[in-house]
């Protein structure tokens, strides 16, 4: 059973005085800001909170002097992501007392993990909620306003999925869409099981319907959300899994693409090689996180594979699907990784020649276990590692894409270049990025581009 831990907090000076000019906070241009932390996951909440608010009668801003309420979506991976969501939100205590109908929110992970903390360290802030509780926003806000008691609510479980409203997306191309919630998987290094929840996947016909509804509005690209999309459907009584969900998916006319994130190799099946092999519409690219190369770190991180499991999967997709790019994420430095441990690492590298890959130092998460194990490595030797391994993938990105020069590659163009205003950016199904020379109505449009010439992050291409 759940637990609802609300709390009401008194009033402070500020708020009353705020009581009395509720003309203002019920003004029908209300505007609301949002700052999004984290995860794709939190995009699409944040995503699904703007919704909320545009049915409150709030229209969106990007100037913070003009907000009536500024939204935190925070996120608690790393410490250095909570202090930096703290800095930005100390930062608003002078707005605040500038504008005191100004409302504060802080949701999401942080939240989530620590309401107590929020309410110490941000006293300003007049609502909290957590990652559990995101569809109880509207009557959250309704009862802040309507009774003016700084409000934290908190679900220590979740009793359900988030409703899907139809929300504005980054393109009107491409959208999001979660497909499970939560995490059953508790890797020692990980605060996402604790914040987000068990595990729980929604209905297919609920996503078959949602994505159906994208495409009529001109969506041609979905990704599926999940901590783990690949332990979809295992908590439905018949039997129903991701692959199930991707052939269902295939079939729907209109769309062009299918992405998804994240695969864990634990839950990885041939069946899903096998279901993507034959598909139409979803893109070959696994992101596939292998953490470490070494088997006494992987079994410390507790990620239910070994190196060879992890290389087997790597050979049936490579079989399968020659042309299939394969990334991944590495952490370096994980409590008792020692020379060799690392050495492992470097050789499994080497050995499945990804793509790209995310890289990153461990750094203690507190509220985990791995943040009390001991033999922390020394920050010095985990730079020296991740530089070493950095310039490992590096080479091997290049190599890739070099021999992608002269191809002809179809893409998905997503906007004007970040760097260069006469040229275009967009996405191959491989999910390299391609610049190339064009104009903004080609945006949301799938074009054949030639790769003239590769870079180590991204390929530079001519339209054919
Ligand atoms: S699979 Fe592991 S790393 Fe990924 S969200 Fe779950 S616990 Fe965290």
């Amino acid at each position: 059973m759940n637990k609802d831990t609300n709390n009401d907090i008194a009033v402070n000076n500020d708020m009353e005085n705020s009581l009395n000019n509720t003309n203002n906070l019920e003004k029908d241009n209300q505007k609301f800001l949002t700052v999004t932390m984290g995860c794709q996951m939190n995009v699409r909440d944040t995503e699904i909170m703007e919704q909320m608010l545009r049915e409150m009668n709030y229209e969106a801003t990007h100037e913070q002097e003009d907000a009536d309420l500024i939204l935190f979506n925070t996120c608690c991976i790393r410490e250095t992501a909570e202090n930096k969501a703290y800095g930005r939100i100390s930062s608003l205590k002078k707005l605040k007392e500038k504008n005191p109908n100004l409302i504060i929110v802080v949701a999401g992970c942080m939240a989530q993990k620590d309401q107590e903390a929020v309410r110490k360290r941000v006293p300003h802030v007049d609502l909290v909620f957590g990652t559990h509780n995101l569809h109880q926003f509207p009557d959250l806000l309704q009862e802040f306003k309507r009774y003016h008691h700084v409000k934290t609510s908190i679900w220590e479980e979740d009793e359900g999925l988030v409703p899907v409203l139809p929300t504005k997306r980054k393109y009107s191309f491409s959208a999001s869409v979660n497909i499970v919630y939560g995490c059953n998987n508790f890797c020692t290094y990980c605060i996402v099981p604790y914040v987000r929840g068990r595990e729980r996947s929604r209905l297919p016909e609920d996503i078959i319907a949602e994505i159906k509804e994208l495409v009529e509005n001109g969506v041609k690209e979905v990704t599926l959300l999940g901590q783990n999309v690949n332990s979809y459907g295992k908590n439905f009584k018949e039997a129903f899994d991701f692959s199930d969900l991707l052939i269902e998916i295939d079939k729907i006319d209109g769309l062009e693409r299918v992405r998804y994130m994240t695969s864990h190799p634990r839950d990885f099946s041939d069946k899903l090689i096998d279901t993507i092999a034959q598909s139409q519409k979803i893109c070959e690219h696994f992101h596939l996180p292998i953490q470490s190369g070494s088997d006494h770190i992987l079994k410390e991180m507790n990620r239910g594979y070994t190196r060879e499991m992890y290389m087997n999967i790597v050979a049936k997709i490579r079989q399968r699907i020659p042309n299939a790019s394969i990334t991944t994420d590495i952490i370096v430095g994980f409590p008792g990784e020692t020379d060799e441990n690392f050495q492992e690492t470097m050789e499994l590298v080497n050995d499945v020649q990804y793509d790209s890959a995310f890289t990153f130092i461990f750094s203690p998460r507190s509220g985990t276990p791995a943040a009390k194990m001991e033999d922390q490595v020394p920050i010095d030797v985990k730079k020296e590692r991740l530089q070493k391994l950095m310039e490992l993938q590096n080479n091997s990105s290049l190599r890739i894409n070099k021999a992608l020069e002269g191809q002809i590659l179809q893409v998905l163009v997503e906007k004007v270049s970040d760097h260069n205003s006469d040229m275009m950016s967009g996405r191959t199904r491989t999910n390299k990025i391609i610049i190339f020379p064009g104009d903004e109505g080609m945006i949301g449009k799938l074009i054949p581009v030639q790769v003239t010439r590769a870079q180590t992050w991204n390929l530079m291409g001519e339209t054919v």
